[in-house]
This record gives structure tokens, C-alpha cells and sequence, in this order.
């Protein structure tokens, strides 16, 4: 039913003949069995078809994470249609430009929000998906029949995922039916999951992490996962003794590692603690090994790419780095041309991980991927003498705090415009537990600066891992003689702001 949908026939090969075999375990003691979570997608599929959803239309998803949103991922594809997954935090702001951007055939909300994003979505039909698997598309979808998944080759879209835009604008990674499948696969196999695993899966399910690593790695396994919806120390560590692996962002295992309950009879049963999204800091690799006895598998990737690099799973895993390239995947250090191994350079990626470029940008799309295939990811990059990566720094300016990236331009360009504001510098400083946070220094033009005023409008607009932890008022910003802003020397002087 599945064999002429690229992506679909390969996620269900694995759970083929296993319908019965359990797939998630949801809080509460409820069980998703692999033959619930594909029929719960075929009716899906089928609701969307009657919504007038066509083969590479668009299917927006704004909704809390939930089993029945995996179903709708799955559904959309079934249905050759692209999942563009959008992050609950985002305002009606944030999402008009989303919806303006990529146009989609329909929209999936949580009921709350149902009103304010029929306002903002025109024509385009408005479904609901609360935090409990309820609302109209559920209705829809109860008893339709099973759905013949719509022929899809690998060069086909299966989804696009926004990426912060380094000008304010965000940019649609698009993301095809092979980019997902050749990458999962790689993972499952480098990182040896089988029927046999359980995976703690506490990410957010709109970005590539959650979404495409945990769960498409899980799925291809024919393994199980214990599906949080979200991060929570208590689900967490109640989970770990009848688990094998867990996938999380740096924070994840700074705030387990702040609870004496992690111990190693508590990681007795766990094979794999990988980590990813941000740089996971040489100390808490230390800390994590000196208090379960695992060492962390930290791997590298980007929404644009899928993962390009991971550590070994036999071989050596090193602390500070992101390890090697992943089969398929090549990589190259270059600062005009390729660097000596040991410089530091920008890392370019190439393999079928690889996107397909931005959603209508082909300017965009052309700076950054370059025609051999060659993708220029904006992370600075040193490859050692046994091939281990180490990321350095980032040529582009952006933060990321608690895993999720956020771009200074947006957020200084809505100061900005606010009364009382001359200009504003945002930057990521240090902090103990989201590893970076959101900085606002601010430069009031003397007319009366409220802090307290610019606070309420950003909360209004931005969602809120963007929102800055600290404002600043000065006089002025340090600026080098060509007059730019100097954001270096302003993180230095903040540098232990959180810490100190
Ligand atoms: P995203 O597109 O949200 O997945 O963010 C991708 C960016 O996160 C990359 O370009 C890197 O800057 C950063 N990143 C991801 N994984 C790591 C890692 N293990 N170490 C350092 N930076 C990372």
C-alpha cells in the first residue's frame, strides 16, 4: 500500500507484520501500537484529500506535541503532500509571515488559537489538533477508510522546515523525500538502533532533531519510544531504567546532571545518551561519564542538511567534538580554498542529506549551495589529524539558546522601531542552562526609554525562547573605527552576566 511513497515505504518496512508491537508510550499508561499510528495516518491522509489537500501542497502545522501530529507528519506525506511544521511558541506575528511565505493548502492549530489564525489565514481552510488528539481534523479523520499512499519519488518534497533568517527574513528548507530517508537510515545504522531499542523522546517535534532524527530513526528501527511532550526531569528520569537511548540538546543533560537522582543504577539500562542542536560543553561530557559512566555521542547537523557528522558508537568518543562525517556524507574546512587539516575554516557539507534549496529564494539558495553540490553551512569548523570535527564558531550571527536558534537581526530591528530607542546591539551570552541566552543592549536616543514598555511589546511578538533574559541600557555601542558594531568585544563584556 505503501511501496510507491519514497519516505513511507521505507519508515514502515522496519514495523511491517509488527501492527500489534507497540510504538509509543504515552504519559498516562496509553499505548500507540505500529498498526495505530499508521491507520491513524491513512485517516488522516484521507481528511486531507476531502480538505482539497493536493500532491506538493503545503500542510501547516502549528500544534503541541502529540501523537496525533506525528499521525498528520506521516499523513501529509502519505498524501504527497509537504509538512511545513511551525514552533507553538510563534505569534500571530511570527506565523502570518510563515503562511504568507509558503502559501499552504491548510492550516492545523490548536483550538485556542483557532480565531486569530483563521484571521490571518485568508482563504486557506483553518483544522484544529488540541494538546489531547481532539478537534476537527481528529473529527474528519474518525472513520475514514485506509488510504493508498500517493506515488512519491525520492526527488519529491516531503517537507519544509523554516530556518531563522540571518536578515530577519526566515527561509524554508526544502527538504525531499530522499534528504529524510538516506539520513535516518545512516543514523539508525551508525548508531546502531533496532527493534530492541526504546527511545526517550522528550524533544519538540518541529524541528529536525525531534522530528526527523528521533523519530524517523525510531520508526525505521521498528523500535519503541516513550513520547514526552516535552522536556520534564521527573517523566524523564522515571523513564530511563526501561529505556536504551535518549536524544537531547545540551540543556537536557545540564538540568538531569542538577538532579542527584541520575546515578549509574538509574542509567543501568540505557546503551546511548546522544546529543546535538548546540555545543555540548567539555564539562558536562565529563560530568554526564563521572555520574552514569556513559560517555555522550555528540552529533552535528542543521534543519538544512539533516546530521552530517556524529561520533563514533565503537570508536572513540571525543569530548569538544562532533566527531566524523557520516557515511554518505562529505565535508571539506575552506577559507578561499580547502584549509591545511588542523585551520579553521567554514564547513561545507555534501551528500544526499543535503536540502533542495529555499522555498522561493533562489538567490538564497545560490549563495549557500553552491552547484557541485557543495552546501555551505556558516559554521566554523577544524578537523583534526584522526578526522574529528570540531565546531569553533559560527560565521553567522546567531544564537542558540536551549537548542533553539535565534537570529539578533529580528529581534534588533522590532527594538529598534520602539519610541526612545536610538539602537540596539542583541548577542548570546553564556548561561548555565540554556547554554546561551538572549541579551538586549539598548541605546535610548534621549526622548524617555521605558525598559519595562519595550519588554511588554517583545513579548507580544516574540516567541518566547527569543525574548531577551536581560536588557541593558548604555550610552553607546562599542563600535571599531569603520563604525560597525563590535559584537565580540560586547560579548566579552557581558560574558559573565549569568555565570559570574
Ligand atoms: P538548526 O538548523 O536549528 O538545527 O541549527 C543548526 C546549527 O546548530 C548549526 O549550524 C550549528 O551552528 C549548531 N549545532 C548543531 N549541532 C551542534 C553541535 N553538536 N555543536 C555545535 N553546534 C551545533
Amino acid at each position: 500500500m505503501y511501496d510507491t511513497n519514497f519516505l513511507i515505504s521505507r519508515l514502515s518496512a522496519a514495523s511491517e507484520g509488527r501492527g500489534d508491537d507497540p510504538f509509543a508510550q504515552l504519559p498516562g499508561g496509553r499505548h500507540v501500537t505500529f498498526g495505530d499510528l499508521f491507520a491513524g495516518a491513512e485517516r488522516i491522509a484521507n481528511a486531507l484529500v476531502s480538505s482539497g489537500v493536493a500532491p506538493g501542497d503545503r500542510v501547516a502545522v502549528q500544534v503541541a506535541k502529540t501523537i496525533e501530529a506525528i499521525e498528520l507528519y506521516l499523513g501529509t506525506v502519505m498524501a504527497g503532500a509537504v509538512f511545513l511544521p511551525l514552533n507553538p511558541a510563534y505569534t500571530t506575528r511570527e506565523l502570518s509571515y510563515f503562511l504568507g511565505d509558503a502559501t499552504p493548502a491548510l492550516v492545523v492549530c490548536d483550538p485556542a488559537r483557532q480565531t486569530e489564525i483563521t484571521e490571518i489565514a485568508g482563504a486557506m481552510p483553518v483544522l484544529t489538533l488540541s494538546a489531547d488528539g481532539q478537534g476537527s481534523l481528529r473529527e474528519l479523520a474518525d472513520g475514514q477508510p485506509g488510504f493508498e499512499a500517493v506515488a512519491r519519488g525520492p526527488n519529491d518534497l516531503a517537507a519544509i522546515l523554516y530556518t531563522s533568517g540571518t536578515t530577519g527574513r526566515s527561509k524554508g528548507a526544502m527538504l525531499s523525500h530522499n534528504n529524510l530517508a538516506s539520513n535516518s537510515i545512516a543514523l539508525r545504522d551508525y548508531w546502531h538502533f533496532t527493534a530492541d531499542d526504546t527511545l526517550i523522546h522528550a524533544l519538540p517535534i518541529f524541528h529536525t532533531h525531534g522530528l526527523f532524527v528521533a523519530t524517523n530513526v525510531a520508526l525505521l528501527a521498528g523500535a519503541q519510544v516513550v513520547f514526552l511532550p516535552g522536556f520534564d526531569v521527573d517523566a524523564i528520569l522515571n523513564a530511563m531504567p526501561k529505556s536504551t537511548a535518549m536524544m537531547g540538546v545540551p540543556t537536557f543533560y545540564t538540568r538531569l546532571l542538577a538532579d542527584d537522582r541520575l546515578t549509574v543504577e538509574r542509567a543501568a539500562n540505557m546503551r546511548l545518551f546522544i546529543s546535538g542542536s548546540a555545543p555540548l560543553l567539555v564539562d558536562t561530557h565529563e560530568a554526564w561519564e563521572a555520574r552514569t559512566t556513559h560517555r555522550i555521542l555528540e552529533r552535528y547537523g542543521m534543519t538544512e542538511t539533516n546530521m552530517n557528522t556524529s561520533n563514533p558508537y565503537d570508536g572513540d568518543r571525543r569530548a569538544g567534538t562532533v566527531g566524523l562525517p557520516l557515511p554518505g556524507v562529505e565535508t571539506r574546512v575552506m577559507d578561499g580554498g580547502e584549509v591545511a587539516q588542523g585551520g579553521i575554516g567554514v564547513l561545507h557539507v555534501r551528500g544526499d542529506n543535503v536540502f533542495q534549496g529555499y522555498w522561493q529564494m533562489p538567490e538564497k539558495t545560490a549563495e549557500e549551495l553552491l552547484p557541485d553540490g557543495w552546501f555551505i553551512t556558516g559554521d566554523l569548523a577544524q578537523i583534526d589529524k584522526d578526522g574529528y570535527i570540531s565546531i569553533v564558531g559560527r560565521q553567522k550571527d546567531l544564537i542558540i539558546t536551549g537548542g533553539f536558534n535565534v537570529y539578533p537581526k529580528e529581534i534588533e530591528a522590532l527594538i529598534d522601531d520602539l519610541p526612545g530607542v536610538l539602537e540596539s546591539a542583541v548577542i548570546g551570552v553564556a548561561h548555565p542552562d540554556f547554554g546561551e541566552a538572549v541579551v538586549a543592549i539598548v541605546v535610548p536616543d534621549g526622548s524617555g526609554l521605558d525598559i519595562e514598555a519595550i519588554r511588554v511589546v517583545l513579548n507580544g511578538q516574540l516567541a518566547n525562547f527569543k525574548r531577551p533574559k536581560r536588557m541593558i541600557m548604555v550610552d553607546a555601542l562599542i563600535r571599531n573605527t569603520m563604525g560597525k558594531v563590535q559584537k565580540k568585544a560586547l560579548r566579552e563584556e557581558y560574558e559573565d552576566l549569568f555565570t559570574g
